[in-house]
């Protein structure tokens, strides 16, 4: 198993994307947790388009990069846990807390300094979300994350099979957390713990900002619950929350040139103020 997650590292994350898609498209499509609106079908084809540039940049840039890292970890001897014998299921546990918990911090200061919430805001500036608000991203913020988990692989020196089974699991939950999909109360309850749950991450993409600012784990919440910045609201409030920013909220906002050119437009100063509030777990 090991050895075929070493060997067909570029199959399995591919698969493991795609088919999260596919899965997303008909769980939209069957049991929507919100209506579909005009909106949507005048976005889909500007995220997908800025989607499609970052896939390019996601994939050279993060997992590719990453996973080379890691290859060069193992052949040199380099990093921390290529000098214990902790076996698979350690190793993984390891390496996605220091992943997670990078990117735990990385989406705070992507939220609490003005010139990164600028960029980040692309991200956020989406006034739906669904499985093409996934990666819709400015390419300046795939690069910053890309450039801020390269040393952190170096030192953690992870095995290439790590990465591969921690990065196609992460990407799948990721896909379904952006997802307009619905889950039972009665789940969402308990699985919040232990993923992010689509409506966990729905109450990030609120337009109220002390939600936006909440909620900031992609994959695992744990570290929402450890540092306080854990929120729910009522499980009735999310067919109906507004979803987006206070402001880029016209349809020519999300424009795949216009959401190119956002972090360098001008806002209001007292909107494009960034994180002021941390929230209590809920
Ligand atoms: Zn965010």
């Amino acid at each position: 198993m090991l050895a075929y997650l070493e060997a067909n590292e570029n199959n399995v994350l591919f698969a493991a994307v795609v088919g999260t898609f596919i899965v997303s498209v008909l769980w939209e499509a069957v049991r929507p947790r919100r209506r579909v609106n005009e909106t949507s079908v005048a976005r889909w084809g500007h995220n997908i388009t800025l989607s499609l540039v970052n896939q390019v940049l996601v994939y050279w840039l993060s997992v590719a990069a990453t996973l080379a890292v890691a290859w060069w970890a193992a052949r040199t001897g380099t990093g921390l846990l290529t000098r214990f014998d902790t076996g698979f299921g350690v190793a993984l546990v390891t390496t996605a807390l220091a992943f997670e918990l990078l990117a735990y911090l990385l989406h705070r200061l992507l939220h609490r300094v003005r010139w990164l919430w600028r960029i980040h805001a692309v991200h956020h500036s989406d006034t739906e979300l669904d499985f093409t608000t996934t990666y819709r991203n400015h390419p300046l913020e795939v690069v910053l994350v890309a450039l801020a988990t390269l040393p952190v692989t170096a030192l953690l020196g992870p095995p290439v099979a790590v990465v591969v089974a921690y990065q196609m699991t992460r990407a799948s939950v990721n896909i379904l957390a952006h997802s307009n999909i619905y889950l039972p109360e009665s789940l969402d309850r308990w699985l919040r713990y232990l993923i992010v749950t689509p409506d966990f991450h729905r109450c990030h993409h609120s337009d109220d900002r002390q939600f936006t600012n909440s909620n900031y784990g992609a994959f695992l919440p744990l570290f929402d619950y450890l540092f306080g910045t854990a929120t729910r609201k009522p499980f009735a409030a999310y067919p109906t929350m507004s979803i987006g920013l206070e402001y880029f909220r016209e349809t020519r906002d999300s424009r795949f040139d216009k959401l190119l050119l956002m972090p360098f437009r001008r806002v209001p100063l007292e909107t494009a103020r960034p994180e002021t509030l941390v929230h209590s777990a809920g």
